[in-house]
């Protein structure tokens, strides 16, 4: 969809319904290259969930406003995938769990349901000649939950994920970095704390790598302790501690629901109700800033504003031009904060045939291409999809073969895993690399090497000048998740609310 001034003009139109009229007017010279300019009261970088719910408090906050999207589609990293028969699978986020109070208040306003994530019957864990089939919510499982209950893994399971939750609870899940350990804890990477705290570092390794993978889209050595204990602190609300359980947990946890229509719906239908004020296929090249006002210019569009809200991950905001330039400790962070790689390969079938079989569709195992896999069929069950993450060092071998190659890899996997040659033969097959994606280039959130926090922290969120940052990777509580962008949203609307 190119720019053109009818659509523009129509920007104008649908803001002055229930907010301030934008003053939009048609650049000078002619040419069908000549961006067109709106002036409004806020202009938002990017529409994904962050962006979208920023947008949507703004305009009812009676502000007009402006939403520039890169793509030729909102929802950035939440995308459906049209699997027939009028279901869709995600390609990107999905779930959402308890305390996610804000992304589930966000699609109850516009509509959108939830159902329960598939979890009845045993999950399956493969650590190389170990094979054990078991259930969440059996004698051991009710006690590990969605974790195997390995004997070898079981001891060191306990001891780290409760010396990880001992920590995390330590944690301001807003600011990490004050903490008075902080700097101890970011100077060491997840790999090196836990061979300095596992008794069986050597099994543990390849079991967490699986996790990290489809966590993070990284290995045990991207990131920084005190980040995994600050993602930790960040998984819950105001009034509930985050846990490490709750990150990885089906039941009770961050996989226990999905939306009925998909995850991208909830996008599709606050940007519906903002109308014309979204903007596709609008790359922002150049955010400039005066005493008096903010200037966004991008592919097809000048918008004059009094802020911006700048919502997209902090290695991409390092791709926008700003004059004056950005602070050294913001450009910082758009230098330090790189995506996960992170990959999800869907197998379809005409039904989810090892339900039968008493098996919840899950595995976790230290094999490849794929870490984690789930049951992602729709809600009535009427086709069958098994979902799985390639993160880390297997998205890097994965993702530079062959589809058919990669194809083949995934299925000769599921049918090893599950020990039934009926996954060789699915009715369709697709895979999505967001490192590929120009406009995400990983995923699925930021991540924070050592150093990073404790040196940049403070300049995460902090505005500059007329800017304000927003996206899931600058949340208090669920950075990195569908909740997180939405929390963001809402942070940087009261900022330029108070500001404006
Ligand atoms: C494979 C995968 C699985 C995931 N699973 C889950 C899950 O199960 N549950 C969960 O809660 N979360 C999950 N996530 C994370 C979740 O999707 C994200 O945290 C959330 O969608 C981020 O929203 P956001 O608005 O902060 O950023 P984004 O969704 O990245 O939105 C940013 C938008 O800005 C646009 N943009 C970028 N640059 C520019 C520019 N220069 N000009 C204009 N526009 C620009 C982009 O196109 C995009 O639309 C997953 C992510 C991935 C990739």
């Amino acid at each position: 969809m190119s720019p053109t001034r009818r659509s523009f003009l129509g920007a104008g139109a649908a803001m002055m319904g229930g907010a301030a009229a934008a003053a939009v007017t048609p650049a000078t010279a002619a040419g069908a290259s000549t961006p067109l300019t709106a002036t409004v009261d806020v202009a938002v970088v990017g529409a994904g969930l962050a962006g979208l719910t920023a947008a949507r408090s703004l305009v009812a906050a009676g502000k007009s406003v402006i939403i520039l999207e890169a793509r030729n589609r909102v929802g950035g990293r939440t995308l459906n995938h049209a699997i027939g028969g009028g279901h869709v699978a995600e390609a990107g986020g999905e779930f959402i769990g308890p305390t996610q109070d804000r992304i589930a208040a966000l699609a109850n306003a516009v509509g959108v349901n939830t159902f329960d994530a598939y979890d009845t019957g045993n999950n399956i864990y493969v650590n190389g000649a170990i094979r054990l089939s078991y259930s969440d919510s059996g004698l051991v499982g009710g006690l590990t939950g969605t974790a195997p209950p390995d004997p070898l893994l079981l001891p060191d399971l306990v001891l780290l994920s409760q010396q990880l939750d001992s920590d995390a609870a330590k944690l301001d899940p807003a600011a990490p970095w004050t903490y008075a350990q902080a700097s101890a804890w970011d100077s060491v990477t997840v790999e090196t704390w836990t061979r300095q705290h596992a008794l069986n570092a050597t099994y543990v390794l390849p079991v967490l790598a699986a996790a990290t993978r489809a966590l993070w889209g990284c290995e045990p050595r991207d990131v920084s302790y005190l980040y995994a204990a600050a993602y930790v602190a960040s998984a819950g609300n105001a009034t509930t501690t985050g846990t490490f359980e709750r990150l990885l947990n089906v039941r009770n946890g961050a996989q226990q629901s999905r939306f009925v229509g998909g995850s991208q719906l909830v996008s599709q239908r606050v940007a519906a109700a903002l109308g014309a004020a979204v903007k596709l296929n609008a790359p922002v090249r150049s955010i400039s800033q005066t005493s008096s006002g903010v200037t966004v210019v991008a592919d097809g569009y000048v918008v004059n504003a009094r802020r911006v809200v700048v919502a997209i991950p902090p290695a991409l905001t390092g791709r926008i031009a700003y004059d004056p330039i950005l602070p050294a400790d913001r450009d910082l962070i758009t230098q330090r904060v790189p995506m996960g790689a992170l990959m999800k390969v869907e197998a379809v079938y005409p039904t989810p045939f090892w339900r039968a079989n008493n098996l919840t569709g899950q595995f976790l195992t230290t094999g490849e291409p794929v870490g984690y896999a789930f049951d992602n069929s729709p809600p009535d069950a009427s086709l069958g999809v098994l979902a799985g993450f390639v993160g880390g060092d297997a998205d890097r071998t994965y993702g530079a073969m062959t589809p058919a190659q990669r194809r083949e890899a995934v299925l000769t996997q599921y049918a090893s895993v599950f020990k039934d040659d009926r996954f060789l033969s699915p009715s369709d097959y697709f895979d999505f690399n967001w490192v590929d994606e120009p406009w995400t280039r990983g995923g699925p959130t930021g991540l924070f090497a050592p150093g990073t926090l404790t040196e940049y922290g403070p300049a995460l969120r902090a505005p500059v000048g007329r800017i304000h940052w927003a996206g899931t990777e600058t949340s208090d509580y669920w950075q990195g998740y569908m909740d997180g962008a939405v929390r963001s949203g809402e942070r940087a609307t009261h900022e330029v609310l108070a500001a404006l």
